[in-house]
């Protein structure tokens, strides 16, 4: 099950469960999910069906009923319940090491799990941060013994995450890394970030990158715009992030290098990596469930559950990332899932950390905010939220005849409240704490093992 790296930077491994986890598909017994209706837009599968599952692959999709149990195999009445490929979220943070007050890769994972993900990708701004072989290699071993889901790990671009010296990327790559980003904070010179591309190109491995001008964004706290005027906070233009868009974009051009654009916020950010995309840039991007569904509006409650970077931004901002996301503009859902202890998101709006929780509401957010009101199609989020896998060269989930079973299992009448019974999360820091929501993943399967199942759902072993 390890990933194993290599010197020459091509990426070896093509299997989300490849990552490093404490499951894998040796371990996983014979499944049989019957009656769930399955729903792949990649695969165009879209009816009611049983779905078998062996040696932590799909061996036969069946008519309802139909399909015959292996034996030993654990059988899941999913009649009422829909099937989709799993979620992936290229960009989460687990906190590991030196801040588990807030997260750790247990706890993280286990709420990708009962997420429905079937993998994620931990950023580098850790304590300390992730800048040599050897943390990554430390953090492998730990995911292999904590985690519930495959787990990638990138490291920083930067020593220190000081943005001035690159890290040692090859040496890096060939200890399993899947790629490279300072989040948190942006690359601000762009002789530094020109450098990283440049080794890009020769060692592979993907660079994350958080856009903003240091120098734009300043002290802001929030969206700079008539909410931030009348609250008298101190604001962060949407240009600040569309000019470091526009600058990566050129770098990447001139180095025929690719990066890829994390947490779009804005309409004037959608224009620039639509002009970068057409110029022939290998540029990818993607968005938040939060950006697509709340605005900064919300802030007018000083409550620093609202406080993110980049920030909330306007309406028309919104309306800007929902059409981005329909156009392909926009290639995957992230979640920027970002813990926080209490301390420090209950103070003061000003001084609050930055950054929201979001791998245990993404789906039902996003169902019960833009699919339940026809604004987006089922199938489109479903897409969108496990094609974060194809940025590490690795395979979009699917459900089809010999894929890997990384399968989630949803129960779309579920009404819960956010937070109501607490999160598998180690932090409460959620933007959606309180809300009315439709929809919640039940069971997800990885690499043909169950990895998550909600409490109340009974499964039963055939003769
Ligand atoms: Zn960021
Ligand atoms: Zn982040």
């Amino acid at each position: 099950m390890n990933r194993a790296g290599t010197s020459n930077g091509t990426a070896p491994s093509t299997a989300i469960a490849d990552l490093d986890w404490r499951g894998g598909a040796s371990a996983a017994g014979p499944l049989v999910i019957r009656g769930a209706h399955a729903l792949d837009p990649g695969s165009g599968l879209d009816r009611i069906c049983d779905l078998v599952i062996r040696d932590g692959r799909i061996a036969e999709i069946a008519e309802s009923g139909a399909g015959r149990a292996p034996e030993g195999a654990e059988e899941i009445d999913a009649a009422g319940l829909h099937a989709f490929p799993a979620f992936f979220d290229p960009h989460v943070h687990l906190r590991s090491p030196g801040q588990e007050h807030k997260e750790d890769i247990e706890t993280g994972t286990r709420a990708a799990a009962a997420g429905g993900y079937c993998g994620v990708v931990a950023m580098a701004n850790t304590d300390p941060v992730v800048d040599d072989p050897a943390h990554v290699l430390a953090l492998r071993e730990r995911a292999q013994a904590e985690a519930s889901v495959p787990t990638g790990f990138v490291a920083t671009v930067t020593r220190g995450m000081r943005g001035e010296e690159l890290t040692e990327m090859a040496a890096i790559r060939a200890a399993g890394a899947v790629g490279f980003s300072d989040d948190g904070l942006p690359i601000a010179s762009a002789r530094v970030m020109r450098r990283a591309l440049q080794y890009q190109h020769l060692v592979g491995g993907t660079i994350l990158l958080h856009e903003e001008d240091p120098e734009l964004s300043g002290d802001g706290v929030m969206n700079e715009g008539p909410v931030s005027a009348a609250l008298g906070l101190s604001g962060v233009p949407a240009v600040s992030e569309s000019v470091m868009i526009a600058r990566d974009a050129a770098l990447c051009l001139y180095e025929d290098a690719t990066a890829h654009v994390q947490h779009l916020s804005a309409r004037v950010s959608v224009e620039a990596v639509e002009t970068a995309k057409a110029a022939g840039a290998k540029l990818t991007a993607e968005l938040t469930p939060h950006h697509l569904v709340l605005t900064d509006e919300e802030v007018r409650s000083l409550d620093a559950r609202f406080k993110m970077n980049p920030p909330l931004r306007t309406e028309d901002d919104r309306q800007a990332l929902i059409e981005a996301l329909r156009r392909g503009t926009v290639d995957c859902i992230g979640t920027d899932h970002a813990p926080h202890a209490i301390d420090e998101k209950d103070v003061p709006f000003e001084i609050a950390m930055m950054g929201v929780t979001g791998l245990e509401t993404a789906f039902a957010v996003l169902y019960t905010e833009l699919v339940l009101p026809g604004v987006l199609d089922l199938g489109l989020i479903v897409e969108r939220m496990g094609a974060g896998a194809r940025l590490f060269d690795l395979d979009q989930p699917e459900i089809a005849v010999d894929a890997a079973a990384n399968v989630v299992l949803v129960d779309l009448e579920h009404d819960w409240e956010g937070g109501a019974e607490g999160w598998e999360s180690r932090s409460d820091n959620s933007c959606f704490h309180g809300r009315a929501l439709k929809s919640r993943p039940m069971i997800t399967i990885v690499g043909g093992e169950v990895a998550f199942r909600r409490r109340s759902f009974s499964m039963r072993v055939a003769g």
